[in-house]
């Protein structure tokens, strides 16, 4: 073995934290020579430094110039055992440097090594191996997490197990990948599929689009495969030719970008109840706690409401850059598992309702996007029936009568889901909640139900026009700094205000609801630790724990000190709320 390389690896190595169990190498048994002569005895595989063409993105720079080249600071700088040579790409991001192992080997240890001056540039750098030339169907199989000293080697173990032709080294975002050297281990083995690397305690979801393809749009799908690695690495969910396109509202123009995907198959994904094609990624830009949404989702569960979308924390690999932590959540739709009112209809009082394809104004000037039946699908009878009946909630809801509990607006709306999504968004203090309502009617007899609870990432506190949101003399919704329009505000103070029933039973479902929303702190504690180890790599993807995104009140500038807002805020609230009810 190389001097220089040898006595450095074992002080400097830097290992993965291994999720699964390590595979041992198991020999294949030998043959008994007199049984089958002819056979030669199969050699147990040793595990070695492996060789192969040297592959790659081919455009380097040359920094003295500038300039492109193809000669100075390429790939094969990463290959050449020099410490003072490095590769060095023309494009700044998902530029990357590998070999062609020729066969398929069980990759056990990579080496990597900054360029000199370049410490940082590796930080975030991922390991990948796959059997496609292209990648599309590449696999992390280990990541740097912290920058690394230049001029020594530096080592992952590698925990993965089945057997790739091709593996790469691909650089951080913005690096233009400046790695001076490169090495991989392994033998020679198809390997198997029972064990694969999850980047932290959470599943690791893999996208690689075709042609390594940016999504840039939220109309049009683009092809890509999609891997679901979970169970400590011990489960994957393949997912070719996925359909992949952006969503969301203003949460699409952060950088860190929203995705939605349609698989080919119905899953359920990561233990959903749901079993279905769509599933959304929710990027979590603006909420420096990444759990806004989960947190929503538990209180909405703890009120009762009768749906509540899966939703579950992942890391998200993109083109084999590491785009952070991400929420893996049910697509609100209609669906087994998901708003159960197959022969009915889910409808959205909605603020960007303009935006959709299928949509109206209710006679009050309410907005409302028509989510099911489906836009393709729809027919002018089913539009113009529901536009109708929801018209009749609402002459019903402004009528002088509205509060008789025959022909009210009890006729068309059902209360108590009502007033429990009231609960969700009003406790977790959501300027968002009559910006957007979701709202289903269940068969052609059932009357409007309300839910489920959806986009809470301006909740507990992240919204400065509401800010403190427990200091408000009244609800948010009656506040200032809440985007209900006119129209929504009038019907939700008819219901909760003036109709003193429905305001009994307001009371009646938070007295209830409140023992189990006591101890929400608890679990915020526990999803902070869950999140820890992907929160840490997502502020170095997203190094913004000092700055306002979004509607954000004072960065707190640090992960710690941004859960604590939503304690405090969750503490204080669960007061002010019994105050609000009772007034
Ligand atoms: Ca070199």
């Amino acid at each position: 073995m190389n001097v220089r390389y040898g006595i450095l690896a074992a002080a400097v190595a830097v290992f993965a934290v291994l999720s699964c169990e390590k595979k041992e190498v198991v020999p294949v048994p030998v043959q008994k020579p007199e049984e089958k002569p002819s056979e030669k005895p199969v050699e147990p595989a040793v595990t070695k430094q492996l060789f192969g063409t040297v592959i790659g993105t081919e455009k380097a720079v040359d920094y003295s110039s500038g300039a492109v080249s193809f000669t100075v600071n390429s790939r094969n700088c990463a290959f050449d055992r020099d410490f003072n040579t490095f590769f060095a790409s023309y494009d700044r991001s998902g530029t990357w440097a590998g070999l062609d192992l020729g066969k398929k080997h069980v990759i056990t240890k990579v080496g990597y090594s900054p360029r000199i001056t370049q410490e940082g540039r590796v930080e975030l750098a991922l390991f990948e191996g796959a059997n496609e030339a292209d990648f599309s169907d590449a696999l992390p199989i280990a990541m740097v997490k912290e920058r690394a000293s230049s001029g020594v080697m530096h080592y992952l173990d590698v925990n993965c197990s089945r057997g790739f032709r091709y593996v790469r080294y691909v650089g951080p975002n913005d690096a233009r990948c400046n790695i001076a050297e490169l090495e991989f281990y392994g033998y020679e083995a198809d390997g198997d599929d029972s064990c694969f690397y999850q980047i932290t305690n959470l599943p690791t979801v893999v996208i690689n689009t075709e042609n390594a393809r940016a999504v840039t749009s939220k109309k049009d799908y683009i092809k890509c495969n999609v891997y679901i690695v979970s169970n400590d690495g011990k489960e994957l969910l393949s997912a070719p030719q996925t359909d992949i396109r952006g969503r969301g509202n203003a949460s699409w123009d952060f950088p860190k970008k929203p995705y939605k995907i349609k698989f080919q198959e119905k899953h359920h994904v990561l233990g959903s109840p749901s079993n279905d094609k769509k599933w959304t990624l929710i990027n979590n830009y603006g909420d420096k706690t990444l759990m806004r949404n989960i947190l929503a989702f538990e209180v909405s569960r703890r009120v009762g409401m009768t749906y509540t979308p899966f939703c579950t924390p992942v890391d998200v690999v993109f083109n084999g850059e590491y785009q952070g932590c991400y929420q893996l959540c049910d697509q609100v739709e209609v669906g087994t598992g998901r708003v159960e009112a197959k022969d009915g209809y889910l409808i959205e009082i909605d603020a960007y309702a303009y935006g959709e394809d299928v949509y109206f104004y209710s006679g009050k000037g309410m907005p409302v996007t028509v989510k099911y039946p489906k836009d393709d699908e729809i027919t002018a009878a089913q539009l113009s029936f529901i536009k109708n009946y929801f018209g009749q909630m609402e002459t019903a809801l402004w009528s002088s009568g509205f509060k008789d509990p025959v022909n009210g607006y009890r006729k068309y709306l059902d209360v108590d889901s009502f007033l429990r999504n009231f609960i969700v968004g009003e406790f977790s203090g959501n300027t968002d909640t009559y910006w957007s309502v979701n709202m289903y009617k269940d068969g052609g007899d059932g009357v409007l139900f309300t839910g489920p609870a959806w986009d809470y990432d301006l909740a507990f506190e992240n919204d400065q026009r509401t800010y403190p949101i427990n200091n408000l003399s009244d609800y948010i919704y009656a506040s200032a700094g809440s985007v209900a329009s006119d129209a929504t505000r009038t019907m939700v103070n008819k219901i909760v205000k003036q109709d003193a029933a429905a305001k009994a039973r307001l009371v009646e479902i938070w007295n209830a609801s409140k023992p189990a929303l006591s101890s929400l702190n608890d679990y915020v504690d526990e999803t902070a630790k869950l999140l820890d180890e992907s929160q840490k790599l997502n502020f170095k993807r997203w190094p913004i724990l000092s700055q306002r995104v979004h509607q954000n009140n004072a960065p707190k500038g640090s992960y710690a000190g941004e859960v604590s807002v939503v304690k405090s805020y969750i503490t204080r609230r669960l007061t002010r709320f019994d105050e609000l009810v009772k007034k």
